[in-house]
């Protein structure tokens, strides 16, 4: 017979990422990571017409690009790229 406690409490795993935009899911690489994506939780304040709630959502790369070509004025990019070439 064995007795068990609980050493520690369950920590949720991600087991699956879907786009909020498109509705595809994000297939791990071959090292079993999630592709790089938008992530975004966002407290909304008082002033706001969504006040007190929490929003979140993950955009895959290729809404989020699509996404910020809507801007009026572009978003701020630094850094460099992996090949240091300039993006088109
Ligand atoms: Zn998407």
């Amino acid at each position: 017979m064995r007795k068990t406690i609980e050493v520690c409490k369950s920590v949720p795993e991600t087991v699956e990422i879907i786009c909020n935009a498109c509705g595809k899911p994000l297939a791990r690489n071959g090292h079993g990571y999630f592709p790089d994506h938008l992530e975004i939780t966002k407290h909304w304040g008082y002033d706001s017409p969504f006040d007190g709630e929490i929003h979140s959502f993950d955009v895959c790369v290729e809404c989020y690009e699509a996404g910020i070509k809507k801007f009026a004025i572009p978003a701020e990019i630094s850094g460099k790229t992996l090949d240091n070439q300039p993006r088109t």
